[in-house]
């Protein structure tokens, strides 16, 4: 079997190393035209397609140390996939050995002391279906689907972010095989250099195959949803979005966004495929003061769908699920930024106008609060000043028409990066952008990440990542 070596030089495999492999894995080892290979070896992002040349679909903690000791026996080049929701497609290479994560989705909470400990091939929807059993929710993004390895190493945000910080900074520990096939448990008092570095840096320390959160009382019953309005009345809603995001308490994250209306039914027919303004909330304290929070929200104009409504808190984590399914061609430009200013709200309105397909999107994330109030230096994720997340969130169906979906986003970027922080955020980065954009995602952080990567990594095996090279 042909394969990669770690430095990209073609190899063969012989079949009976390969019969090892499977010998040591309780997991299912593919090899391509298994049944099952496909399913592993595409990712979210339809623009990606690579195929490894082995598949171990790991079972726990001692399948996953076998594939690195084998991957390291063999000199092969390993990627390792969780949720495979990264858009550069950092989950797949070709040639490699995929160490899969998805059936490695357990999760654990202990109600006493408000931890979960969730398995590293978890989605977001599996921690939060477990953590809302006993009325408490850990800090993670807004679509379920996603992986909680790769959001959670290269940062993190969503509805919880304002009061509590980044994901990565409400992880409390984490169990990791590292580069020579051993496994260490990294937190504040053990490994500490190692989480650190895990806390931002990305998958290029280890394979993580446990996450340690802390948990926090949230609904299971809370107000969220969206309210839209045709384009027609954006200038009105994106002021309205730029007051209120100022004023707005802890408990409540307002996003806003600029797209066609995709066919939902909450919205009439007749309006699918026009220009709409939406706003997405979620106030994630007591319902009745939540109800409060949105009146403005929900009396302003004229809309054409409300669906903020009091609702169970997993189900705000699933409601945009359907607007990014697995397969579509994506890709995204984005920046941080400091604040919602009049003539950024300007440049959203002519952007927005220029989309050229029915999935595309101009978004705006509200994430300022808890993350703001840490030093630069608790966890290299940093980005200690952004307060907004502008993203312009390409996505279309056919080959052929890459090339103008691409430039719109990039045509986008280009005139509204004036309006950046000068940082940007790493799991949104696209295959294009390459390690100036890591640097500019990882600051000042890069050179004790390189230190730390010498110690725990110093002959890079995790380098299918946005990857930093040993000091
Ligand atoms: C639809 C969609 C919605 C999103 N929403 C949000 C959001 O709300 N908030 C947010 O912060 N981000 C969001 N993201 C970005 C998301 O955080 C990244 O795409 C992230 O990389 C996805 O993690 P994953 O496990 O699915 O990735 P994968 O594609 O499986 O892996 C990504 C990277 O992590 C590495 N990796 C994966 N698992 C492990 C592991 N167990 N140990 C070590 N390394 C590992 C891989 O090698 C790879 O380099 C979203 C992405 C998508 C596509």
């Amino acid at each position: 079997m042909k394969m990669k070596t770690r430095e990209g030089r073609e190899i063969e495999l012989k079949q009976d190393k390969v019969d090892s492999l499977r010998m040591h894995l309780r997991g299912p080892v593919f090899l391509p035209g298994d049944t099952g290979y496909e399913e592993s070896r595409t990712v979210w992002n339809g623009m990606i397609s690579r195929r490894p040349s082995i598949v171990a679909r790991c079972l726990g903690t001692a399948d996953v140390t076998s594939c690195v000791r084998f991957a390291l026996d063999n000199d092969l080049l390993l990627c390792i996939k969780s949720g495979g929701h990264n858009i550069a497609g950092l989950a797949t290479a070709d040639g490699a050995l995929m160490l899969d994560m998805s059936l490695m989705r357990g999760v654990w909470v202990d109600p006493r002391n408000s931890i979960a400990h969730a398995q590293g091939g978890c989605l977001l929807g599996d921690v939060d279906r477990e953590t809302q059993v006993h009325g408490l929710a850990a800090v993670l993004g807004f679509v379920s689907l996603t992986g909680i390895a790769g959001l959670t190493l290269g940062g993190g945000f969503g509805y919880l972010t304002r009061r509590w910080g980044w994901t990565a900074d409400n992880v409390v520990g984490m169990d990791v095989v590292t580069a020579d096939a051993g496994l260490v448990r990294a937190s504040n008092d053990e490994n500490a250099d190692l989480f650190w570095a895990l806390r931002g840096g990305g998958g290029n320390f280890g394979v993580v195959t446990g996450i340690d959160y802390a948990l926090y009382p949230v609904g299971p019953e809370i107000v969220g949803g969206v309210v839209a309005w045709p384009a027609s009345e954006a200038s009105k809603v994106l002021e309205l979005y730029r007051t209120l995001a100022e004023k707005a308490p802890p408990e409540l994250t307002l996003v806003l966004l600029m797209r066609p209306a995709p066919p939902a039914p909450w919205l009439p027919k007749d309006r699918h495929g026009t220009p709409i303004v939406a706003l997405l909330a979620c106030y994630s304290g007591k319902p009745e003061e939540g109800e409060k929070a949105v009146a403005p929200i929900k009396s302003f104009g004229n809309p054409i769908g409300d669906i903020l409504v009091r609702r169970p808190y997993a189900q705000m984590q699933s409601l945009l699920d359907a607007t990014q399914p697995k397969g579509r061609r994506y890709y995204w430009k984005s920046e941080y930024l400091l604040r919602v200013e009049p003539a950024l709200c300007e440049k959203v309105l002519e952007h927005a106008a220029r989309i050229r397909s029915p999935h595309s999107a101009v978004v705006l994330f509200q994430i300022e609060g808890a993350l703001n109030r840490l030093g630069e230096e608790h966890s290299p994720v940093g980005n200690r000043d952004a307060r907004y997340v502008l993203n312009l969130a390409s996505s279309w169906e056919q080959p052929g028409e890459d090339a103008q979906n691409i430039q719109w986003a990039r045509d986008a970027w280009n005139d509204m990066k004036v309006f950046s922080t000068g940082g940007t955020y790493i799991n949104f980065l696209t295959e294009d952008e390459g390690p100036e954009r890591t640097k500019t995602a990882l600051g000042k952080a890069l050179r004790r990440l390189a230190e730390v990567k010498k110690r725990w990594d110093p002959e890079n095996i995790f380098r299918t990542n946005h990857n930093i090279k040993p000091a």
